[in-house]
This record gives structure tokens, sequence and C-alpha cells, in this order.
């Protein structure tokens, strides 16, 4: 597939702005791969839509290949479909708190449930006890039992003839008597999505309230897990996901999928049926899996490292020039966040001290710089490159778009005029300020 993509890539030789016709080529074998990769197909087409709307007019980098620049927007636009950070399994409630499994059945829960009670015990030093709900399968609360003998993690004793709710009450019980931190409820399954399940999942809930309901999906069902996904989903209301079965799985399509239908975070995955077979789900690699892995990756990377240094360039040019918009303002701010913060940027300027005060002064941390990203985003491209048209009904209508008021909109632009003021005086001193953001 790689070989294809970069095959199909390298015929993309624009100048300037990438097209249409450029963009929709690319596509065409993107889509190709997504599909091979077990990519639900609505998803396909989403995310060929968004990638579509970023790469077309995006403006490629002299010293990029347009299809590099391609690439690179798939890329990006994959790994945040994916979720971007991974997130853990959150405990955040009062003790004892509790966990749902649900899924098919032969998808992985109990296996999972294990996995992960061993996981937290020996992590997170968290007192777990796990319980098995399925009385469908005659050896299903055993099978849990062995596990958790074999893990080092305790299992609610077997009471036989009660019902799942029954047995959800009297772990919830047990764990508050017995001071555990976690309670894991093992559900039974399907082999299909029917009435009767949806039903008695949704008493285990009304039951239980569980902190977290994880949706145990088999990653090389495909097409079948967004189904699956869907309806656990509506009829049940799931918090995460965890994938199983990814060790079997070449392709990674399923991530995707699940990730889009459902929007919940895939928090965990099987890579294996040994105890400690489970990881952290990383967007990343699931995307790399996803294009293709190998030269992909180091073609992703190279355009990244190009285009920065490009932007960077251009921008010490229009420094030089004493020229300096909410543009140029954002990817300040956006350096910043990478260097970790004002004090750090700031502190090398000469003769910036007193203003450096100031901002600390406001509290410009890390969540406030996010602030004026947000809010120079919601202005259109015109009034980011001049400033000057921001009128009072602009200026309400931005600080709506991102979620501050008018007042944070006057700051940021204040803000604004004395950075460009001092760019304007120190951009016409040889090695100035532009030497000392573009580097060069
Ligand atoms: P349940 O019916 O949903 O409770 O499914 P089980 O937990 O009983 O698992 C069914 C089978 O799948 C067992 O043989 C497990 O060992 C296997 N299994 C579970 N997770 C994984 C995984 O991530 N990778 C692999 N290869 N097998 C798994
Ligand atoms: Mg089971």
């Amino acid at each position: 597939l790689s070989d294809r993509l970069s095959g199909i890539f390298d015929k993309i030789t624009g100048r300037g702005a990438l097209s249409e016709a450029d963009v929709n080529e690319a596509l065409r074998e993107v889509r190709r791969a997504l599909l091979e990769a077990d990519v639900a197909l609505d998803v396909v087409k989403s995310f060929t839509d968004k990638v579509r709307t970023r790469a077309v007019g995006a403006e490629v980098i002299r010293s990029v290949k347009p299809g590099q620049m391609v690439v690179k927007i798939v890329h990006d636009q994959l790994v945040e479909m994916l979720g971007a950070e991974a997130e853990p399994v959150d405990l955040a409630a009062a003790a004892p708190v509790p966990i749902m499994m649900v899924g098919l059945q032969g998808s992985g829960k109990t296996t999972t449930t294990a996995k992960l009670a061993k996981r937290l015990t020996e992590r997170q030093r968290k007192k777990v006890l796990m319980a098995s709900l399925d009385t469908r399968r005659p050896a299903a609360q055993e099978q849990l039992r062995v596990l958790g003998e074999q893990v080092g993690v305790a299992t609610l004793p077997i009471v036989a003839g009660q019902s799942p709710v029954d047995i959800a009450g009297r772990a919830m019980n047990a764990a508050r008597l017995g001071g555990y931190d976690v309670v894991m409820l093992d559900t039974a399954g399907r082999t299909h999505i029917d009435e009767p399940l949806m039903i008695e999942m949704q008493e285990i809930k009304a039951a239980t309230r569980p902190h977290e309901i994880l949706l145990v999906a088999d990653a090389l069902t495909g097409q079948d897990a967004v189904n699956v996904a869907r309806s656990f989903d509506s009829r049940v209301g799931v918090s995460g996901i965890v994938l199983t079965r990814v060790d079997g799985d070449g392709r990674g399509g399923a991530a995707l999928s699940m990730r889009a239908v459902t929007g919940k975070p895939i928090k965990l995955i099987g890579v294996g049926e040994r105890m400690d077979a489970l990881e952290d789900f990383h967007p990343g690699r699931i995307a790399d899996r996803i294009l293709g892995m190998g030269d992909i990756v180091s073609l992703v990377e190279k355009a990244a490292e190009t285009i920065d240094a490009e932007k960077a360039k251009q921008q010490a040019a229009k420094l030089k020039k004493g020229e300096f918009d909410l543009d140029d303002l954002a990817e300040q701010f956006r350096q910043m966040q990478k260097i970790g913060g004002m004090s750090g940027i700031l502190g090398m300027m000469p003769g910036i001290g007193k203003m450096k005060k100031q901002l600390e002064g406001a509290g410009l941390d890390d969540r406030l710089i996010k602030r004026q990203i947000a809010i120079i985003s919601s202005m259109t491209r015109t009034e980011r490159q001049k400033p000057a048209l921001m009128n009072a009904s602009r200026k309400k209508r931005v600080a709506a778009g991102s979620g501050t008021d008018v007042q944070d909109v006057n700051k940021l632009l204040k803000m604004h005029r004395q950075m460009a003021d001092l760019m304007k005086k120190f951009g016409k001193q040889k090695g100035g300020l532009g030497a000392l953001f573009g580097g060069g």
C-alpha cells in the first residue's frame, strides 16, 4: 500500500495551492486503503470528506512535494479522528467505583475484565472485586473465578440461582463492606444484538450506576463491530471502548470505525490471550498501521519537519519587514505551547522583559494560551490579516465562537497591537526579533 500511496502522491506536482483534482486523485487511493483496512464505508466517506475540506486550497509549501502535503494532512486527520491522545480508564468517583463490561459473546469481556483488574491492582494499587453476571453460559462464572485466582484478584463468591441484577447488587454490597476501590462487572453476551440483552444491560446499569461502561469489541469482526457499537451506545450508553484481538488484526480499520461511529474513546486494546496482553491505545500507531507503515511514516515526519522549518522562514521574512498579523501571533502562541510557555520564548528577547512581566501577571499560562488561539481561530482569514476590521459586532461574533467574551477579544487585540509595534521596531534592527523567531 505504501508504495502505491507514495506513487500516486509523486504524480501530484502542482505549485501553490492543492487543487481539487490533485486531492481527489490522492483520495481515491486513500479510500481504497481504508476499505482494505476494513474501515466501515460511511466512515471512509466522512473521513475523505474531512480531508478534502482540509486539503483543497491548502498552500503547498515550496520545499515540500504536494503529495507529501496530502499525506501529512491524511495522517493528521486520521490521528485526530482516532482521538489524538490516549484516554485512561476513569476511576474518579466515590469507591467502590463500578465498571461495567458489555459486548457480544466471545468478544473478550471476561478475559478483558481479568486483564484490567490485574492492571488496576498492580499498577494503580487498587483493591478490585470482580463479579460475573453471566448466568447464561453454565461455566461463565467459574471462568472468571479461575482467572481471578490466576491474576490474584478477588471474585464475588458464586451463588446459584441469582439473576444478573441480584448478583450486581450483591457485588456492590460486598465491595462496600470489604472496602474495595473498584468493582468490575462482567456481563453476559449474545451472539448478536437482541432486545432481551439490551434490557438486561439497562437493568444492570440502573442497579449499579457504573462510572464506566466499557464496550468490548473484537477488532476482527470489522464492519459488524460498528453496528454492535452503535446499538450498545444508543441503548445502554458506553463511555469507552476496548478493542480486542488487535494482535490478529494487521489492518486497524475497526478502531477508526468504532471511534467515528460512537465518538467514544478507545481506551485499551487487547493484544493476546495472556493476562498481561492489554495495552493503552496509541492513535498514532494505529494511524501508521492503517496507512501502511514504513516509508509513509518517515514521509510524514519529513514533511512535518520541512513544513515547520519553512513556516519559521516565512515568518522571519515577514517580521523583518515589520509585518505581524494575528496569524503570526497565533503561530507564536503555538510555538510557546511547544516550548513550554511564555517565560521560555520571551525570556530570550531583548527589551521585552517588561511585557513579559505584564503577560505573566495576567496569568498567561497554557490554558490561557489555548484560549488566545481559540479566539484567533474564530476569526475569518481577512480579520486575522487586518485586525483593524474588528468592530463591535465582529468582536461579539468571535467571542461567541470561541466561548469567551468581548473583553477577552479586546485584550487579545491589544496584546497584538503591542507586539506588532515591537516587531516593527525590532524588525528594522539587524539581528533583531526576526532572527530570534525565525532562526534564519
Ligand atoms: P466473552 O464471551 O466476551 O467473555 O469472551 P472471553 O473473554 O471468554 O474470550 C473469548 C476468547 O477470546 C478467549 O479464548 C480469549 O482468550 C480470547 N481473547 C480475548 N481477548 C483476546 C485478545 O486480545 N487477543 C486474542 N488473540 N485473543 C483474545
Ligand atoms: Mg464471558
